[in-house]
C-alpha cells in the first residue's frame, strides 16, 4: 500500500461513539477515515426519537469541544436538575440535587438521532474522509498497518483501526477478540408519556421486582420512559392498548406524578451485558458498545463509550506533546487496560444492582431497603456516587 492511501486511523461505525471518536482524533491533526454501513437519517423535530440518552457533564464537555454540543442544545435538549431513586418494597429514597452539588444541572437528556445527526454535520466540516455506505467485511494485517476490505470491493488502510461498530461488532470478530455475554432475559420499553403532575426537571427511577422504571424529563413537559421488564412481561405490556398501558405504567410508578398516559408508540429492545476480552489487540482498538454493552438502569451506555474516546484523545495528545509515537503498542495497551477496568467495574456494578433490585427474595428486599437510605443519608457517599456518574 502506498503512503498516500494510508490513513492514520480508520474508525468503523459512525454511531454516536464512532462519530465522536473520528472527530476527536481529526482535531488532533490525525488523518482519519470513517467507514459506516448506513448513512444516519437527518433528524426531524416533528417526531422525537424514542431512544434518548442522559448525557453526563464530562461528555457534554467532550461534545462541546467537537463543535457538536451547541447545535444539539439549541435544537432540543432537556437539562435534569434532580434525581430520585426509590424501591417499591419501601425504605428511604436516594436523591441527587444540582443545587446541593453546586451545579447548574446534573446532565442533559438528548435524542440519539439528533446527537448522531449533529456529529455528522460536524464531520462534514472536519476533513474526516467519510466512506458511507460501506460495510467492513475483511481485515488484513500488514507491516505497521491494517487494511479493511469493504463490501463494495474497496480497501481502506490505516495505522490503527477502531471498532465502534456496535454490540455485534463485525470488526471485533474479524480481529479475533472474544466477548463474554450475559442475556438478562429482560427488555427495555421506550416511548414518551404525559404525567398528570410536572416532572420538575427530575430523572425518576422506581425499582420493582420485575425491573426498574425510569421517567426522564423532556422539553415539552412530557417524560421519556425506560421500563425494564422480563421478556414475556414486556411482550404483554407492548401489546396493550393506550388505556391498558396507561393503567399499567401509572400503577408501576405508584402514581408518584399522578396518572400517566402514553403519547407515542412504544418499542422494546433486548438487554444484555457484554464485555470484550480486551479493547486492544495488535492494531485494532475496540470502543463503545463493541467493547461493552451494559444494563440501561444507570443511563451509562453511551456515556462509557464517549469516555473511551476522551481517554484515547488524552493518551494521543500526551504522546504528541512529548513528541512520542502516538500509536506505540504499550501506549495503546495502557489506554485499553484503564478503559477495560473502568468499563468492567461499571458493567458488573449495574449487573449487581439489577440482580439485587429486580428480585423479590426476602434477603434482597431487606438489604436494598437499607442500602438506598444509607447512601442517601451520607453526604460523602452521595457526592462519591454523583462524581462517578458524572465522569469526575
Ligand atoms: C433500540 C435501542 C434502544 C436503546 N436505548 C437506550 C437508552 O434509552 N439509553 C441508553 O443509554 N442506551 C440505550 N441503548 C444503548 C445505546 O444505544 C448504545 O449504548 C449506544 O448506541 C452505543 O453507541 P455506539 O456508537 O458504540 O454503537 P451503535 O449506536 O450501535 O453504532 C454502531 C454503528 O456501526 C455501524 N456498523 C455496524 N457494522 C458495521 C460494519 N460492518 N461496517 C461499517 N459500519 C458498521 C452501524 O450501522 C452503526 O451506525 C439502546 C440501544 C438500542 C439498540
Amino acid at each position: 500500500m502506498s503512503r498516500r492511501d494510508l490513513h492514520d486511523v480508520a474508525v468503523v461505525g459512525g454511531g454516536a461513539v464512532g462519530a465522536a471518536c473520528a472527530l476527536a482524533l481529526a482535531r488532533l491533526g490525525l488523518d482519519v477515515c470513517l467507514v459506516e454501513a448506513v448513512r444516519p437519517p437527518a433528524w426531524s423535530p416533528a417526531e422525537p426519537d424514542l431512544r434518548v440518552y442522559a448525557l453526563a457533564p464530562d461528555n457534554v464537555a467532550l461534545l462541546d469541544g467537537l463543535d457538536a454540543w451547541q447545535s444539539v442544545r439549541s435544537a432540543r435538549a432537556q437539562p435534569y436538575r434532580r434525581m430520585r431513586v426509590w424501591d417499591a418494597a419501601g425504605g428511604d429514597p436516594l436523591g441527587f440535587d444540582a443545587d446541593a452539588l453546586a451545579r447548574p444541572e446534573l446532565g442533559w437528556i438528548v435524542e440519539h438521532g439528533l446527537l448522531v445527526d449533529m456529529l455528522w454535520q460536524s464531520l462534514l466540516r472536519s476533513g474526516v474522509r467519510l466512506v458511507c455506505p460501506a460495510r467492513v467485511e475483511g481485515l488484513e494485517h500488514g507491516e505497521g498497518a491494517v487494511a479493511l476490505r469493504l463490501d463494495d470491493g474497496r480497501r481502506v488502510a490505516a495505522r490503527i483501526a477502531i471498532a465502534a461498530d456496535g454490540a455485534a461488532s463485525p470488526l471485533r470478530r474479524l480481529a479475533g477478540i472474544a466477548a463474554e455475554a450475559r442475556d438478562y432475559a429482560q427488555q427495555g420499553i421506550v416511548g414518551y408519556v404525559q404525567t398528570e403532575r410536572p416532572h420538575e426537571a427530575t430523572a425518576w427511577q422506581r425499582f420493582l421486582p420485575t425491573g426498574p422504571l425510569a421517567l426522564l424529563p423532556w422539553v415539552d413537559g412530557r417524560c421519556s420512559i425506560v421500563w425494564t421488564l422480563p421478556a414475556d412481561e414486556a411482550a404483554r405490556v407492548l401489546a396493550l392498548d393506550d388505556d391498558g398501558f396507561a393503567r399499567g405504567i401509572t400503577t408501576a410508578f405508584d402514581a408518584r406524578l399522578g396518572g400517566i398516559r402514553p403519547t407515542t408508540r412504544r418499542v422494546a429492545f433486548p438487554l444484555q451485558r457484554q464485555l470484550s476480552a480486551t479493547q486492544h489487540l495488535g492494531r485494532v482498538l475496540v470502543i463503545g458498545d463493541a467493547a461493552h454493552a451494559v444494563h440501561p438502569l444507570a443511563g451509562q451506555g453511551v456515556n462509557l463509550g464517549l469516555r473511551d474516546v476522551s481517554a484515547l484523545r488524552e493518551s494521543i495528545l500526551e504522546a504528541q506533546h512529548r513528541r512520542l509515537s502516538w500509536d506505540a503498542s504499550h501506549r495503546l495497551a495502557r489506554w485499553a487496560r484503564t478503559r477495560r477496568s473502568e468499563n468492567t467495574v461499571a458493567a458488573y456494578a449495574f449487573d449487581g444492582i439489577n440482580r439485587l433490585f429486580s428480585n423479590d427474595a426476602l434477603a434482597a428486599t431487606l438489604l436494598r431497603g437499607h442500602l438506598l437510605g444509607i447512601v442517601g443519608r451520607a453526604p460523602p457517599l452521595v457526592d462519591l456516587f454523583w462524581r462517578r456518574a458524572a465522569g469526575g
